[in-house]
């Protein structure tokens, strides 16, 4: 789960790391009350989760309460590259000195945590790793030892941090990688780390991306999810507990298991066709979730072609075929069905299929997921 900005900064703040004081407004004159408390001058900034908002004008700064209700009427309600602007963060206005980038991921390769460092923040990291790649520093971390001051405090150097800032910056290091491991973080990234005329480091902007596996852990995050943005598709199906992704392709595609799902989008994208989603009905699905998923596919007007892909193990072919035999009584599919069918109880389930009485362009059956994936796309691409 990613978080706006503000959390990012609420989630900081829990780990001790230095941000600056403000609030989060929906309305123009929540904005002035936060600028007000905040302290003059402010920043007034969109929360989007996409980069570049400086550049897009929806990071401002102000002097004055007229100037807040100025930038923040301009803000709220605005664009940023596909994203509405529905709130503000605004917060007390920081000198700058220095702008540097720091983040903690997970390298899955190296199976470590991974810091990067650069003396170059402010900029996305990735033009910077390809303007002048050494100006990054890596460093690797194994999550059983953890990051030592010492180590931090030399990886800033390394990375060529301003004398006054090393110190900060080391201690900065070590309070996020803490917030990234104890909170749970895919990714915890500030840029830009700031230096101050002061000599005080803060973090100026916060991207958080949470590890949703460990949400059984962090009933805090429940006020994260209320403000998290799905689209329609995905919010449809969180109602059916669906492990459902959209994604931008014509092949809408169902399968039981995460790994066949993934397999499922690899094959229909090396015979030329792209995926409108990824879908794991689970290992037990039966007709109940079967027609659930149909729902929710069917609920995407991209969908051109509908890739049912079910090895069944603990999932019972006859179940899968009553679930799409029901749903197909239930909703008017606006795509026609591929089915693979294979594993326990694939026999019955292709007998259920068979004598449905479902029209022969409507539902198409084939033995192998590559001679599935072929017809499916076929459909969905317009040469059938
Ligand atoms: P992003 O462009 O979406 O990543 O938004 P950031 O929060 O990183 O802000 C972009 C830029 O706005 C920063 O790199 C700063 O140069 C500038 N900025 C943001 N907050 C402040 C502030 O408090 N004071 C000053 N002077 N500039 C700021
Ligand atoms: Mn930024």
């Amino acid at each position: 789960m990613d978080l706006f900005e503000y959390q990012g900064k609420q989630y900081f703040a829990r780990f001790d790391i230095p941000v600056s004081p403000g609030d989060v407004a929906y309305t123009v004159d929540e904005a002035v009350a936060a600028a007000d408390a905040a302290g003059y001058p402010v920043v007034v900034k969109a929360q989007v989760q996409v980069g570049g908002r400086g550049k897009a004008g929806g990071i401002k700064l102000a002097d004055t309460a007229d100037e807040v209700r100025l930038h923040a009427g301009n803000i709220l309600g605005m664009d940023i590259k596909g994203h509405l602007v529905k709130r503000v963060w605004v917060e007390h206005a920081s000198d700058i000195s220095k702008e540097y980038y720091a983040s903690y991921s997970l390298d899955r390769a190296a199976k470590k945590h991974l810091l990067m460092l650069s003396a170059q923040g402010g900029v996305e990291i990735e033009a910077v790793a390809e303007s002048d790649p050494d100006a990054i520093v890596m460093l690797h971390i194994d999550p059983v030892d953890g990051i030592s001051s010492e180590a931090a405090r030399d990886a800033a150097v390394r990375a060529k941090i301003d004398d006054e800032a090393v110190d900060g910056v080391a201690d900065m290091l070590v309070k996020l990688y803490r917030c990234f491991t104890e909170g749970d973080c895919d990714l915890a990234e500030i840029n830009p780390l700031i230096l101050r005329p002061d000599g005080g480091v803060h973090a100026l902007d916060a991207k958080v991306s949470l590890d949703n596996n460990a949400a059984f852990r962090h009933p805090e995050w429940d006020e994260f999810r209320a403000t998290e943005e799905l689209d329609e598709r995905e919010q449809l199906a969180r109602t059916h507990d669906l492990q459902y992704i959209g994604l931008d392709g014509t092949v809408g595609i169902i399968a039981n298991g995460a790994g066949l799902a993934m397999s499922t989008l690899d094959v229909v994208n090396q015979v030329g066709g792209t995926a409108a989603n990824f879908l794991d009905i689970g290992g037990g699905a039966n007709a109940d979730m079967m027609a659930a998923a149909l729902g929710v596919i069917n609920f995407d007007e991209n969908v051109k072609s509908i890739f049912i892909n079910i090895f069944g193990g603990i999932t019972r072919g006859e179940e899968v075929a009553k679930g799409i035999v029901e749903a197909m009584s239930r909703v008017d599919l606006r795509a026609p069905i591929v089915i693979r069918l294979d594993g326990t109880n694939a026999e019955e389930g292709r007998e259920i299929l068979a004598n449905a009485g479902i029209s022969a362009d409507k539902l198409i059956s084939k033995p192998t997921m590559l001679d599935a994936a072929r017809a499916a796309v076929a459909i969905a691409n317009g040469s059938n």
